[in-house]
């Protein structure tokens, strides 16, 4: 088969190391039975490996030569691929007990994880390979510079784990950052949630949008309104000293209040 050139605007940078690929499938623990999405396959990189281990898999892929590539090399038994831009795609399609993998194409990690967090319900788990920049951000906890909305909206809803550094190397081109894989699992249905999601996230976003203002300015609108000392935070506080269950709390108070989101 030609060459494929590799397309900046898709984000294609196509992992060549082994060692790098048997890490992450290993990291993934498969069962022959599990069913698993793969977002942007690629040249089959992991696709593959991934394959040979599983009964089924389902594969995302924007590029329509990519695609067609995907097509020719496996047998529609073993793999189903859904041609189109992954924001568009609704999960629930899969069902339940879904474990999506990928390395994402980076230019659209941030609106892919909103994206996939509507679908967390029917997730038993995530492994993505993303710049180290964002893995960082999604893990920190506060008190930390990478601490920031990612970090808040996502803890709200996964717990997540860093697995490992990815040198640039192991790519082809190589991108200008390190990469990281990371491991997300949903948190269970029972775990602390804002009584109006809407307020929480318009919340946690003003408070972030300037970050090293204090509190009480970011949240003028509502600094009468809030409990100060029953949630545990000074109105001098800045957002990098706020624990989710804290910006859940506040949240919570000011619905009890009557604002809403
Ligand atoms: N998995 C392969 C590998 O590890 O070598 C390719 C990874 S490459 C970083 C990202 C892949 O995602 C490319 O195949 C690209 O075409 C695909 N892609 C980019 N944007 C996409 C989108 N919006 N929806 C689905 N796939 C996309």
């Amino acid at each position: 088969m030609a060459k494929h050139e590799a397309r900046k605007r898709f984000g294609q940078n196509f992992l060549h190391d082994l060692s790098v690929i048997d890490d992450i499938v290993r990291a993934l623990d498969l069962q022959r039975d599990d069913k698993v999405v793969e977002i942007g396959p690629g040249l089959a990189a992991l696709t593959r490996p991934l394959s040979e281990r599983l009964d089924h898999l389902n594969v995302i892929e924007l590029d329509r030569d990519l695609a067609h590539r995907l097509r020719n090399s496996f047998s529609p038994k073993k793999l189903s691929i859904t041609e189109a831009d992954v924001l568009t795609v609704d999960f629930a399609q899969w069902g339940e007990g879904l474990r999506i993998v990928g390395n994402l194409p980076y230019n659209i990690s941030s609106p892919l994880l909103f994206h996939l967090a509507s679908f967390a319900h029917l997730v038993k788990d995530q492994h993505f390979m993303l710049q180290r920049e964002v893995v960082d951000r999604m893990v920190a906890k506060p008190g930390s510079s990478d601490y920031s909305r990612l970090s808040v909206m996502l803890q709200s809803r996964y717990r997540m784990f860093k697995l490992f550094d990815v040198s640039p190397e192991a790519f082809d081109p190589a991108p200008k950052v390190v990469s990281s894989i990371v491991r997300m699992r949903p948190l269970p249905e029972d775990r602390p949630q804002a009584k109006d999601v809407a307020l929480f996230e318009q919340l946690v976003a003003s408070s972030f949008a300037q970050r090293r203002k204090m509190l009480r300015g970011s949240w003028s609108k509502w600094v009468a309104l809030i409990p100060w000392d029953d949630v545990g935070i000074e109105p001098t506080a800045r957002p990098g000293d706020v624990s989710v269950q804290q910006f859940i709390a506040v949240a919570d108070a000011l619905t009890a209040q009557g604002v809403t989101g």
